[in-house]
């Protein structure tokens, strides 16, 4: 029974050094955590066998593993408690361990060879009073740490840690002591079948509580701790109570149901880790359902870098998380106008989020460096009214309005920009500490894309003015330009005319007033809102109907017109007239800068329209000609409205179609080599372009400003 004991013992040091170590073995921590189970992993493991085979240098072997367990308990207690430098103190046991081993362990060893079994008690003594004493100085260097803190939370955690390590350390002393009695006292000594190893079990509590502390971001909590251990005391004893009734398990009295309580302790005490550690593996090796979230994040890490706008965060960071199965809600509220707004949300929410969130006191734990707010950890500290639980009721009220569990802080420097909030898919069971340590990773990031992002929105302010100048200086030319040869008109009519020449001026005048309408209405399509109502189309149609209709007007005899059409095209979702608007655009530009002999084609073909990091697959048509090309200085102006390079255009025909080639998602980019022609390119994405989230209806004007910036896109590559 108790070889099972040490047997199980050691598994779940190994379970537990094996865990942490792949969780992330270049934290010092994890490392010193590793080292200790490991160890504590093959002294058991070496016992158990010899209890089995009564093999000596197994025995011994337990032995001298067992002297290096104080200093790596030391090293990792040093780690957790006492900051993050090396311990001094730990570095000196090491040493004395070693160099006791070094001088111990060859004698064991001739001692084994030679068969002498009594004369090497004192030897194996020595070394264990060392491990025992090395450990006792733990206890004590524990005890001081308890003293030494201020903190009550901190106090009653060492506290705990402390009884249990001490217990742990005295009763492997019993055990000890009482093995040595049986081997020199024989028969008369207590416990012939050994002293019941509960010093393993403790160790081995000790060491569950370690880990939860080295991986959990929050501390061990005492009562969740001890209820945990009162119900599966209770478990274990109603299991001893089945036995002692239906007899089975154990023959021997109270000894061996002592043992058997332990056994049913220990395994019902890791069993969910067991599950646990189960699940991981199945998932890794089977579904991979685990990777996933990893596999998000290292692509969301990939993509931040190109993301430009608030639509693009909102797929790159939002979007992914939400794909990943894990994240059943996220939202991103932003600083914005004196509080935080709920800016971008992916997922279904229970209840309607709030939208606005003030400033303070919400945002305070973040300035004082908390990482994350918790719901459950924040809610167990209202219900047991620990210190702060007023704040705590507080942040925990406001994560339930915004629907979140986890609210991780997005700040640079001091100020802290906004937050991300997750849901946990409760399948899923939450995030582990390293999956939040990636998050936060991210999140650092994102706080950098955030800053250019607001650099971005300033530097679109400033242009949007710019081109509100420009484009209100071209409409006055647009406009005086008419209205002088109109006013001249006027004039001449005022004196002396003959009935021909009223005529002449007459329809110079309706000509002007048409041209004016046409530049005032052609200036609305470009600045008003529009809706596009898209339904699936054939392209390769819309192009032959649009050609057809250019050929109906008429156009220079010289110029060839030919549709080069893909067959076999996906349909696409688009608002066929607006579409045909911009083909006639383009067409036209085309057949107006072509002079003389000249070819228009009009491609259609498989494509995608490339987005921040991932592209979409569309359909794009081209337009290219073999006219004069486009001057290179004048690239980068095609689009802004009102430019023109032709006598009698109005410079709105590309700003216009740009307009609606983006309301449907896609987009439009010139190219050109002087003097050889000039192609350009509509690309219009398959799947229906994603709408931004809706303006909140109790909102009001800053909402536009946030909302337009979402909507809007800069769209830098159809300038280039
Ligand atoms: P408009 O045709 O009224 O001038 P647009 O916005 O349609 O206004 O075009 C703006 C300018 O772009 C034109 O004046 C011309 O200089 C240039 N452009 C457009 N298409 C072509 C083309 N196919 N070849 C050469 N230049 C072009």
């Amino acid at each position: 029974m108790n070889v099972l004991l040490y047997l199980l013992s050691a598994i779940f040091a190994f379970i537990l050094a094996a865990r942490t170590w792949r969780s992330d073995r270049r934290d010092p921590t994890r490392r010193a955590f590793s080292g200790l189970s490991t160890l504590l992993g093959f002294s058991y493991l070496a016992f158990a066998i010899y209890l089995v085979t009564q093999t000596l240098q197994l025995r011994h072997l337990h032995i001298i593993i067992g002297a290096f367990v104080p200093a790596a308990t030391m090293t990792l207690l040093h780690r957790l408690l006492g900051g993050e430098t090396r311990s001094e103190l730990g570095r000196r046991m090491w040493v004395v361990s070693g160099v006791l081993t070094a001088i111990i362990a060859p004698i064991l060893g001739a001692g084994d060879l030679l068969e002498m079994q009594q004369e090497l008690l004192p030897f194996e003594l020595l070394v264990s009073t060392w491990a025992f004493l090395g450990l006792f100085w733990c206890v004590r260097w524990l005890w001081r740490r308890y003293q030494d803190s201020d903190d009550d939370i901190q106090r009653a955690r060492i506290w705990y840690l402390l009884a249990l390590m001490a217990a742990g350390v005295l009763f492997s002393v019993l055990e000890g002591v009482v093995r040595a009695w049986g081997r020199v006292g024989g028969e008369a000594a207590p416990f012939p079948e050994g002293f019941p190893p509960v010093g393993a079990v403790l160790s081995v509590w000790v060491l569950y509580l370690l880990h939860r502390v080295v991986e959990l971001y929050r501390l061990i909590d005492i009562q969740e701790t001890i209820s945990r251990a009162v119900s599966l005391s209770m478990a274990a004893a109603a299991l001893i109570l089945l036995d002692v009734l239906f007899g089975g398990l154990s023959d021997s009295p109270t000894q061996g149901k002592f043992e058997l309580f332990l056994i049913f302790v220990l395994f019902l005490f890791f069993f969910p880790d067991l599950r646990e550690t189960l699940n991981g593996w199945v998932s890794q090796h089977i579904n991979r359902q685990g990777q996933r979230l990893e596999l998000t994040f290292r692509e969301i890490e990939r993509s931040l870098a190109s993301v430009i706008t608030m639509q693009d965060l909102e797929s790159e960071l939002l979007g992914r998380l939400h794909a990943s199965g894990r994240v059943p809600l996220a939202s991103l509220y932003l600083w914005d106008q004196g509080v935080f707004r709920l800016t971008l949300e992916r997922g279904v929410s229970n209840l309607p989020m709030m939208r606005t969130i003030a400033d303070r006191p919400f945002t305070d734990g973040f300035r004082e460096g908390e990482r994350l707010y918790a719901l459950d950890a924040l809610k167990r500290r209202v219900d047991r009214r620990l210190e702060g639980h007023e704040v705590a009721a507080a942040r925990a009220r406001t994560l339930e309005a915004m629907d979140a569990e986890l609210t991780l802080p997005i700040a640079s420097g001091e100020l802290v920009l906004g937050w991300l909030n997750l849901r946990a898919d409760p399948l899923a069971g939450g995030f582990s500490h390293e999956e939040l340590r990636r998050l936060r990773a991210i999140l650092d990031r994102t706080a950098v894309v955030l800053e250019n992002l607001r650099g971005f929105e300033q530097l679109k302010e400033q242009h949007r003015l710019a081109a509100l100048g420009t484009m209100a200086a071209g409409l006055a030319h647009e406009i005086r330009n008419p209205l002088a040869g109109i006013k001249g008109a006027a004039q001449y009519l005022e004196g002396d005319v003959n009935r021909e020449e009223i005529a002449d001026f007459v329809s110079l005048i309706v000509e002007e007033t048409d041209r004016l309408s046409d530049v005032v209405s052609q200036f609305l399509t470009y600045a008003r809102p529009f809706e596009v109502h898209t339904q699936p189309s054939d392209i390769n149609e819309l192009v032959t109907r649009t050609l057809d209709l250019i050929g109906a007007e008429g156009h220079p005899d010289e110029v060839e017109l030919s549709p080069r059409l893909t067959e076999k095209l996906p349909e696409v979702p688009i608002d066929r007239d607006r579409i045909q608007q911009v083909l006639l655009n383009l067409i036209h530009n085309a057949l107006h800068a072509i002079d003389g002999d000249g070819r228009v084609e009009v491609f259609t073909v498989n494509d995608y329209v490339r987005r921040a990091g991932h592209s979409r697959p569309a359909i794009a048509i081209q337009i290219v000609d073999n006219g004069p090309g486009i001057a290179p200085e004048d690239m980068e102006k095609l689009f802004i409205p009102f430019f023109t390079t032709r006598p009698r255009g109005t410079g709105l025909g590309l700003a216009i179609s740009r307009r609606l080639v983006e309301a449907h998602g896609g987009e439009i980019e010139a190219r050109s080599k002087p003097g050889q022609g000039a192609a350009f390119t509509v690309r219009l994405p398959l799947a229906e372009p994603v709408e931004p989230p809706h303006p909140a209806e109790d909102e009001e004007a800053p909402e536009e400003t946030s909302q337009s910036t979402i909507r809007s896109r800069l769209r830098l590559r159809t300038a280039r």
